[in-house]
C-alpha cells in the first residue's frame, strides 16, 4: 500500500521532469517510513505547503506593502500585511518584519542595523549548544565583528546567569545574544536583559527553536525582555523555511532598512503567504494543543531513556529537545547517527558541554519530538521509541537484528502516517 502513497498530487511534474518527480517520490516515502527526531524539524500542514507551491513565487515585489520598486504588488501588498498583523497579534510585539529568507540571513540583518564591523558581539558557545550565526569563528558573525562566547556551567550543564554575567563585564559587548540550538532548558530572558542593561548592550533573543512554545504562550515571550527577537519559521513554530525578526517600535525603520536593501533582494511572497497561513494556524486551540503534546511527549521521551540508563545533559527537559550523553553506552555519537539512520531512525550526533571527543564524532545526539507530535504520536509511543533506540544501539553490529527493528519502525510509521486526512 505505501509504494502508492503520495502526498502531493502533481499534474506537469511527472512528464516534465520524471527525474526529479521520482526524487519527491522517495523523499515522500522516506519521510512516511521514518521516524523523524530531529530537532530543528517539522511537518507542515497542506495549507502551507499549498501556499508555499503557489504562483506568488512568479512576483518580485522589493521593498514593503505601499512602498514598492515594482508594480502589480495589490496582493502581494495584502499578503504581507496580514503576515505582519498575525505576527504582531501572535507574539504581541510592537514590529515585525517577515522577510527574512532563513534564521541566519535574520540574525544577520540584526547586526547590520545594531553594529559596526569589528563591534564587540557575545553568543553561547557553538560546543555547549550555541548558533554558527552567533559568532562563530567560521560564520561572518565571527569573522566581521569581534565574537566571544559563554558557556554552559561544567557541573550542571546549565547556564549560570553569574557566570554570564563575568563574561559581560570582562568583554563589555555592543550586542548580546540569547537563545540556542540544542540546551533543552529554559532560558532565562529577562536576566539576560538585566545583564546587558548593566552594560548598555543590546540585547537580541534568538528563539529559533522555541517559538512554536512562545506562540503558543506556554515559555515567556522573549518579545518583552529583549531588545530584537529572531526566529526561524519552520522548527517547532510548524511554518514554511523561513526567519522572521519582531522587537519594538522603534526599531521599526532600522530593521526594515537592514533587510532590504540593507541583507536581501526581493522576498519569496510565496514563502510570506505560508508564513501568514502558519501564523493563522497558531492562533487556533489546536496549536496551543499541539505544542503542549510536543513538550509532554519530550518529557515521556526523556523519562523512557533515564529509564533505559540513558545519561542526559541537564537531567532532562522544558523544551522539544532531549540531548543524550552516551558515554556510558560506549557509543559515539557518529556511530549512533549511522545505526540509528539503518532503522529508519534520523536523529543527528551533537557535542555535549565540555566534549572530550571532537564536533565531527561528538559524544552525544539529540532527540526531538516536533515532527512525532505532528503525525499524532503520544507518550505511549515515546516510550516504545526509547525501546527502539536502546535496542538498535545494542543490535547496532548485527544486519539481521537491525532489519528487524527497522520492519517495526515502519509498522509504527504506518500506524501514524503523515498527511493522514
Ligand atoms: C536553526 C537556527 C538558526 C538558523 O536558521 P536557518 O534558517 O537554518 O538559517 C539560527 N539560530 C538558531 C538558534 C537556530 O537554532
Amino acid at each position: 500500500m505505501h509504494n502508492t502513497f503520495k502526498i502531493m498530487q502533481r499534474d506537469a511534474l511527472p512528464a516534465s521532469d520524471p527525474d526529479i518527480d521520482k526524487i519527491l517520490s522517495e523523499e515522500e516515502k522516506r519521510q512516511q517510513e521514518s521516524l523523524n527526531m530531529i530537532a530543528s524539524e517539522n511537518l507542515v500542514s497542506k495549507a502551507v505547503l499549498e501556499a508555499q507551491g503557489s504562483v506568488l513565487t512568479n512576483k518580485y515585489a522589493e521593498g514593503y506593502p505601499g512602498a514598492r520598486y515594482y508594480g502589480g504588488c495589490a496582493w502581494v501588498d495584502r499578503a504581507e500585511r496580514l503576515a505582519c498583523e498575525r505576527a504582531k497579534e501572535v507574539f504581541k510585539a510592537g514590529h515585525a518584519n517577515l522577510q527574512p529568507h532563513s534564521g541566519a540571513s535574520a540574525n544577520l540583518a540584526v547586526f547590520f542595523a545594531l553594529l559596526d564591523p569589528g563591534e564587540r558581539i557575545l553568543g553561547m558557545d557553538l560546543g555547549h549548544g550555541g548558533h554558527l550565526t552567533h559568532g562563530s569563528k567560521v560564520n561572518i558573525s565571527g569573522r566581521y565583528y569581534h565574537s566571544f562566547s559563554y558557556g554552559v556551567d561544567r557541573g550542571s550543564s546549565l547556564l549560570d546567569l553569574d557566570q554570564v554575567r563575568k563574561k559581560v563585564q570582562e568583554v563589555k559587548p555592543k550586542l548580546i545574544i540569547a537563545g540556542a540550538s540544542s540546551y533543552p532548558r529554559l532560558i532565562d530572558f529577562r536576566g539576560f536583559k538585566d545583564l546587558a542593561e548593566e552594560v548598555g548592550a543590546y540585547l537580541l533573543v534568538d528563539m529559533a527553536h522555541t517559538a512554536g512554545f512562545v506562540a503558543a504562550g506556554l515559555h515567556p515571550n522573549p518579545v518583552h525582555f529583549s531588545d530584537l527577537v529572531t526566529a526561524t519559521t519552520h522548527k517547532t513554530f510548524r511554518g514554511p523555511r523561513g526567519g522572521l525578526i519582531l522587537g519594538q517600535e522603534k526599531y521599526a525603520s532600522l530593521i526594515d532598512k537592514a533587510v532590504f536593501p540593507g541583507l536581501q533582494g526581493g522576498p519569496l511572497m510565496h514563502i510570506i503567504a505560508a508564513k501568514a497561513v502558519a501564523l493563522k494556524e497558531a492562533q487556533q486551540p489546536s496549536y496551543i494543543k499541539y505544542q503542549k503534546s510536543v513538550l509532554n511527549n519530550a518529557k515521556a521521551l526523556a523519562r523512557a531513556m533515564t529509564d533505559l540508563d540513558f545519561n542526559l545533559v541537564t537531567g532532562g527537559t522544558d523544551t522539544h529537545q532531549v540531548l543524550v550523553d552516551l558515554r556510558n553506552k560506549f557509543v559515539s555519537g557518529l556511530e549512533a547517527e549511522k545505526a540509528l539512520e539503518q532503522v529508519n531512525i534520523s536523529v543527528n550526533k551533537n557535542a555535549i558541554p565540555y566534549d572530550p571527543r571532537g564536533p565531527y564524532d561528538p559524544s552525544g545526539i539529540r532527540l526531538g519530538t516536533p515532527t512525532l507530535t505532528s503525525r499524532g504520536m503520544n507518550p505511549q509511543q515515546m516510550h516504545e521509541i526509547a525501546s527502539l533506540i536502546e535496542e538498535t544501539l545494542v543490535s547496532r553490529d548485527s544486519p539481521e537484528g537491525l532489519g528487524k527493528i527497522k520492519q517495526r519502525v515502519i509498522n509504527l510509521c504506518l500506524e501514524f502516517p503523515v498527511y493522514s486526512h
